[in-house]
Parts: structure tokens; C-alpha cells; sequence
């Protein structure tokens, strides 16, 4: 049985990265007191420049191996090549967890994979930087090929140059709920400190994923974090995660008379989705239609003048509809995305077809 589903939710916790030995004694102490399942603390870490704090390495290891005399909790570490992983071992460390820089490479992977075949060690794989659930999904499988039954996956957010947005890795949930979809049977983390970068967002982020059914959550916390030597922002102080992890709502298995009602709701969700779909075919036969005619008189595609006009008229039938304009924009510009590409489509064929001008 995989170890990481024997509690639901399971709760990760420990600093982003094993500082020194006081730190840790002071975590592992303190999780006395919280419902904590995992010890995490990294003893490499993975910097985009050089001159930061890059972990204390091996020394680290036994500091962690010494926490067994004050709690009996696993420990996990990051592993990123087949020599960390041997100290990994050396040192009796229960789980290791593949970083984001490490999942987007099949070399390295395989390496840690073959490295780890053959012990009972626990892998957990977070997703790739970028947000390719097959580099994601091909980790994990690595690991599954290897024998590796405690298994788990962590969100921990996509990489993107939007300066906006209010994460510091954005969560793209519809991407670890397609990978929960495929895997039934490997339990999914998500890593919330890592998705929001600061502090104040954990509670809106962990309590999100559990409502969208996540197997745990994965918090950096720090006895001291705005003293932390990395992802200062993102830790909590042990007295905040027991805060966090008293105030979230864990979500409970469907009753059975709840079942029936949303099956009943789906049901109609269905019909309706089916409508949907039917009535953005029918519009897109109307788009070939359009696209043929403009072709036929030389006309552009793009009207700027139109798509400013459905711009307006729907994010207004949207408003009177409870949807935002966000929403409305993000929804349009798939649609008329495809209607461009479909007369595109049709403008080519109509080309071919023509005699070549003399
Ligand atoms: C970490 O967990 O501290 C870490 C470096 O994670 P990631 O690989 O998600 O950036
Ligand atoms: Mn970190």
C-alpha cells in the first residue's frame, strides 16, 4: 500500500532549506504539536543564480538522520543526480522528492530512477517548471517502472513571464486534475508555498486544492522565516501552519443522498455541455460559410472593427449573465481563434483551387 494515501489529507511540512542543526531540532520539535505526517528540508538547492545559499550538503544529512531522537516522523529531501541520491540512502532518508528544474529532464530522471530501484525509499515528483503534464506524467511512470509503490506528485505551479500575476508560479490547476485523472492510484500534493510565493496567500491556495480533492499539502515552514537564507516570503512560522491547518475545511467523501443529487446535477451539466458543443459547431459551419465569401471577394479575414464589436456585445450579454469579463474575453478569443484558423483553412483550399494568374 503507498504510504502517501494512508492519511488523507497528508501533510508535508519543514523549512525550504536544512540550514543547521538547531533549525531542524526546532521544527521536529515543534511538529509535536501538529498533525504533520512528513518532515521536508533541503540539503541541495537548486538556485537560478550562483552566490545564494546552495545548501549544506551532506553535513545536513546527518543532522537530519540525528531528528529520528526527537520525532519519529519520515523525512524528505530533494535529490537532482544518482550520487544525492546514495547519500540520500546512506543517511536513511525516507523519501525524496524530484524539483521542478529536475522533472523537465528525462536524462536525469532516469538516472535517479535507476538509482533508486531496488529500495523502499518514497519518490515524490513535482511538476516540471513549464506546463507539460507528458514531462510530468513521464517522470512519474519513470519512477513506477523502477518499482517504486510510494509514489506521489506534487503541484507545485508553472513557470511564466507574466509580471501580473499574483503567484509566483502559476497554478493551472486543470493540469494536475487531468494527471490525477489519468492516475487514479497516485496520490497528488500540492506544494501551495511554492504556487504563491508569499505567505499570505497559502491559506486561499491549500484550501483550494483540497477542495478540489488533492491528497495533501506540501508547507514551507520556518522557525524564523524572514531569516530564512531561501524563499524567505513563502515560509510560516510552525504557529501559522497549526493556524493554517485548523482552519482549513476537509472536504469528505460523497454520502451517498448527496451523490444522487450531483449525479442528477452532472447529469444536466452534460446535456447542456452537449448543447454547447453543438451550437459552437453549427457557428463554426457559419464561419466556413463567411470564410469562402470573403475569399471569393478578396476580402481580409481579420476585422479589427468586428472583433472590437464582439469584444463588447458579449462581455455585455456575459454581464447580465453573471460572467465576468475575463472570463467573456478569454472564452472569445478561443472561439474567434478558431474561426480565423477555419477561414484561413478555407482561404488556402480556395487558392489551390484557382488558376494560376498569368
Ligand atoms: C523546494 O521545494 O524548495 C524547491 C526548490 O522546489 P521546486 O523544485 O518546486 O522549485
Ligand atoms: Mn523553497
Amino acid at each position: 500500500m503507498n504510504y502517501f494515501s494512508s492519511k488523507k489529507p497528508y501533510f508535508i511540512a519543514g523549512p525550504c532549506g536544512a540550514e543547521d542543526e538547531l533549525q531542524l531540532q526546532n521544527i521536529a520539535n515543534s511538529f509535536k504539536h501538529i498533525a504533520i505526517d512528513m518532515i521536508r528540508a533541503g540539503v541541495w538547492k537548486p538556485r537560478s543564480k550562483p552566490g545564494h545559499f546552495e545548501g549544506r550538503g551532506e553535513e545536513a544529512l546527518k543532522w537530519l538522520s540525528q531528528l529520528k531522537n526527537i520525532s519519529s516522523l519520515p523525512i524528505c529531501i530533494e535529490v537532482a543526480n544518482k550520487e544525492q541520491v546514495e547519500l540520500a540512502l546512506k543517511y536513511g532518508i525516507d523519501a525524496i522528492w524530484i524539483g521542478a528544474r529536475t522533472t523537465v529532464n528525462p536524462f536525469i530522471v532516469q538516472e535517479i530512477a535507476d538509482a533508486v530501484k531496488g529500495n523502499q525509499v518514497g519518490v515524490l515528483v513535482k511538476n516540471p517548471i513549464n506546463p507539460d503534464i507528458e514531462l510530468w506524467s513521464g517522470a512519474l511512470e519513470r519512477f513506477s517502472n523502477a518499482g517504486i509503490d510510494n509514489l506521489a506528485a506534487i503541484h507545485r505551479g508553472f513557470s511564466s513571464y507574466d509580471t501580473m500575476s499574483i503567484y509566483r508560479n502559476k497554478p493551472n490547476w486543470a493540469i494536475p486534475i487531468e494527471l490525477k485523472r489519468r492516475y487514479k492510484d497516485i496520490p497528488i500534493f500540492c506544494d501551495a508555498s511554492h504556487i504563491c510565493g508569499n505567505r499570505e496567500l497559502i491559506p486561499m491556495v491549500s484550501q483550494r486544492a483540497l477542495d478540489l480533492d488533492f491528497d495533501g499539502l506540501m508547507i514551507e515552514t520556518h522557525p524564523n522565516p524572514d531569516q530564512a537564507l531561501s524563499d524567505a516570503k513563502q515560509q510560516l512560522t510552525p504557529d501559522q501552519l497549526s493556524q493554517l491547518l485548523s482552519h482549513l475545511i476537509i472536504r469528505k467523501p460523497l454520502s451517498n443522498s448527496s451523490a444522487d443529487e450531483i449525479e442528477q446535477i452532472r447529469q444536466i451539466l452534460d446535456s447542456m455541455d452537449a448543447e454547447v458543443v453543438d451550437l459552437i459547431g453549427k457557428r463554426m459551419e457559419l464561419v466556413a460559410k463567411l470564410g469562402k465569401i470573403k475569399g471569393d471577394n478578396n476580402m481580409p479575414i481579420y476585422q479589427a472593427d468586428r472583433w472590437r464589436e464582439i469584444v463588447k456585445s458579449r462581455t455585455n450579454w456575459g454581464e447580465k449573465n453573471g460572467l465576468d469579463a475575463e472570463f467573456m474575453l478569454n472564452l472569445f478569443e478561443l472561439i474567434h481563434d478558431k474561426s480565423i484558423k477555419t477561414q484561413i483553412h478555407i482561404l488556402n483550399e480556395l487558392a489551390q483551387d484557382r488558376p494560376a494568374e498569368k
